[in-house]
C-alpha cells in the first residue's frame, strides 16, 4: 500500500473567525495537527472550536456531503431529511454555536406542536411540549391526572439540576434513574395509562423507541425544559444549514472513509497515523472520532480497555420511512398511533406542496413502528418498504395508487443510540476516562458524538465541544511538560 500524505489543511479559513462564547481561548492551540472523523454536528462542532483555539485541523467524512444525520436529502421531487427535523431549544452549547455563526435569523419556530394520537377508542391530542392540556388526555384515570400534575411541578422544579445535552446528568438527581426502564419511572411516577395514551406513542412516533427499551434518563433531562415551553425551530435553508457553514469555514474532506486510526512512535515522536479506505494518510498529533459509536471500534487498532469496552456497548435502533410524492392535494396532518392499534405506521404525517420551499408536489411521510422495523430487517425488504405499507395507506385514502406519482424508501440503519438502562453509568465513566489529565502523553482518540451525550443534535454538539476541550487541555500539559 502506497502512504499519501496529505498536506493538512489546505483549504482551512482565518481561525479567528466568530468567536464569542467559545471556550477554548485562541491561544491555547499549540498549532498541532487534529484530525476529526466525521463531519456531523458532533465533528464539525469539535473541529469548529478547534481551529478558533489555533490548532489546525483537517476533517474527514466517508459521506459525499456533510451532516450526518443532521442533513437534507432530495430524490426526485421528493425532499426529506437524513435525520434530524427539529431543534429543541434547550441545547445551551448548540444555540452558542448559533449565535457565534450569526445564524439567529436561520431558525424558524414552530409554536405549539401537537399531533393527534389514533388509538382503538378514538384519537386525543398529544403535545410534543406538555401543558396543562395534558390533562384532558381521554381515559386518564383522576389518580393520574392529579399524579401528572405533580409530575410536572416536580419535572419543572429540577430544570437546573438537569442538562438536556448529557442524559447521564439525571444521576446528579436519583442515582436510579440509569437502572429504571422509561416504562417503569412512568408508571410508578403517574400509572399505566399515562404511559400508554402519552408517553409511549411520542416515544414510539419520535424516538423509534419503545419505553421498556431505553432508561428514564433521556426523559428526566429533557422533560423539565420542555414543561411550560412552546416552541422549537427547524432551519431556513434546511436542517443541514449548520453544518454546511461549518464546513465552509473548515477543511473538511468529503468521499474520505477512514480505515484506521493507529497510534505510532515516530523518531521518538507519538504521533496518530489515520488511513483513508483508498490507502491514503494523514498523521496527527490528536484525533477525535465523531463517528456513530458502533462503527468506532473497527477504526481503532489498539483500543485502550476503557475505548474498547465502551465501543463494545454502543448500539442503535434502526428506522424505516417512505415517503410518497401525492398529485392530489391533502390538507396538513400529523398522527402519532398507539401500541395497540393495528398499525405499521407511528407517525404520519400529510405535508401540502410549498413550491416556494422547495417541496413542489403534497408529501405523505410513514414512519414505521419499531415493531415493523423488525419485520422489515426479517423479510430484508430496506429497499421495498412500501409494499408493506400501502394495503394500509389505501384504507386510509380513497384512490391512493392513482394519485402517488413518487415513492421513496429510507432506510436508516443507526437512528439514534440505545441509552438501555446501565449505558449511562459506563458512559460516565468513559468521560471521567477521556478527561483524565493522565491521558495527555498518551493520547488516545478523544470520542464525541449522540452517543456519548444525549440523543439529539443539541447533545452531539455539545459533545463536540466538550471533545475539543479534552484535546486543548491535552496539548496544554503537553506545552507545560515541554517548557520544563
Ligand atoms: C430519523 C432521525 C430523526 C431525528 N430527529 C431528531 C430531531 O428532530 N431533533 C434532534 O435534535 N435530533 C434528532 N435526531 C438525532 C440527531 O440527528 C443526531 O443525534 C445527530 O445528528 C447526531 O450527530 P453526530 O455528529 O453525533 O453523528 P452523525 O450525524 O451520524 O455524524 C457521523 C458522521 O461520521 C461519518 N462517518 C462514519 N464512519 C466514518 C468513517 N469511517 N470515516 C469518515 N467518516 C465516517 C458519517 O458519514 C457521518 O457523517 C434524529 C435522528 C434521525 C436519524
Amino acid at each position: 500500500m502506497t502512504e499519501k500524505f496529505y498536506p493538512a489543511n489546505a483549504r482551512a479559513r482565518d481561525p479567528s473567525v466568530a468567536g464569542g462564547g467559545a471556550p477554548a481561548a485562541k491561544t491555547r492551540g499549540n498549532g498541532s495537527h487534529v484530525v476529526v472523523i466525521g463531519a456531523g454536528i458532533a465533528g464539525l462542532t469539535a473541529a469548529y472550536r478547534l481551529q478558533q483555539a489555533g490548532m489546525r485541523v483537517t476533517v474527514l467524512e466517508a459521506a459525499g456531503m456533510v451532516g450526518g444525520r443532521m442533513g437534507d436529502r432530495r430524490s426526485g421531487e421528493i425532499v426529506f431529511n437524513s435525520g434530524a427535523r427539529l431543534i429543541y431549544p434547550f441545547g445551551r452549547v448548540f444555540n452558542r454555536l448559533i449565535a457565534d455563526l450569526a445564524l439567529g435569523d436561520a431558525l424558524i419556530p414552530l409554536r405549539n406542536l401537537s399531533a393527534r394520537c389514533v388509538t382503538p377508542r378514538g384519537d386525543h391530542l398529544i403535545e410534543l411540549m406538555p401543558t396543562a392540556r395534558s390533562l384532558m388526555t381521554p381515559g386518564l384515570p383522576m389518580g393520574e391526572r392529579l399524579a401528572l400534575i405533580a409530575h410536572g411541578v416536580r419535572m419543572r422544579l429540577q430544570r437546573g439540576r438537569v442538562d438536556p445535552d448529557w442524559a447521564v446528568s439525571a444521576l446528579d438527581v436519583d442515582p436510579e434513574a440509569d437502572r429504571l426502564t422509561l416504562a417503569d419511572y412512568i408508571r410508578g411516577e403517574i400509572g399505566p395509562h399515562a404511559l400508554a395514551s402519552l408517553v409511549d406513542p411520542v416515544f414510539r412516533a419520535t424516538r423509534s423507541f419503545n419505553a421498556e427499551t431505553l432508561s428514564s434518563l433521556f426523559y428526566r433531562t429533557t422533560v423539565p425544559h420542555l414543561v411550560g415551553e412552546d416552541t422549537v425551530h427547524t432551519l431556513r435553508g434546511g436542517m443541514g444549514f449548520v453544518c454546511q457553514t461549518l464546513a465552509g469555514q473548515l477543511d473538511v474532506r468529503t468521499g474520505a472513509r477512514v480505515a484506521s486510526v493507529e497510534h505510532r512512535r515516530e523518531a521518538g515522536v507519538l504521533r496518530v497515523a489515520v488511513t483513508l479506505a483508498d490507502g491514503g494518510m494523514l498523521a496527527a498529533d490528536h484525533v477525535v472520532c465523531a463517528v456513530e459509536g458502533s462503527l468506532a471500534g473497527a477504526l481503532i487498532r489498539t483500543p485502550q480497555t476503557a475505548e474498547r469496552e465502551m465501543l463494545a456497548q454502543v448500539r442503535y435502533n434502526a428506522l424505516g420511512v417512505v415517503h410518497y410524492g401525492f398529485a392530489q392535494p391533502l390538507p396538513a396532518l400529523m398522527q402519532f398511533a398507539s401500541r395497540d392499534i393495528a398499525s405499521r405506521i407511528s407517525t404520519f404525517q400529510q405535508m401540502p406542496a410549498a413550491p416556494a420551499s422547495g417541496r413542489p408536489l403534497t408529501q405523505l411521510y410513514c414512519q414505521l413502528t419499531p415493531e415493523a422495523v423488525e419485520e422489515v430487517r426479517r423479510r430484508g425488504c430496506t429497499d421495498d418498504i412500501d409494499t408493506l405499507l400501502r394495503d394500509e395507506l389505501r384504507a386510509r385514502i380513497p384512490d391512493f395508487d392513482r394519485h402517488v406519482v413518487a415513492v421513496v424508501n429510507q432506510w436508516i440503519p443507526r437512528k439514534l443510540p440505545v441509552f438501555a438502562p446501565g449505558y449511562g453509568e459506563r458512559l460516565r465513566a468513559f468521560w471521567h476516562w477521556q478527561e483524565d489529565p493522565a491521558r495527555a502523553s498518551e493520547r488516545p482518540v478523544v470520542y464525541c458524538g449522540d452517543w456519548t451525550s444525549q440523543a439529539l443534535l443539541t447533545g452531539a454538539c455539545a459533545s463536540g465541544e466538550r471533545a475539543a476541550r479534552i484535546v486543548l487541555d491535552r496539548a496544554q500539559i503537553q506545552a507545560k511538560r515541554t517548557d520544563s
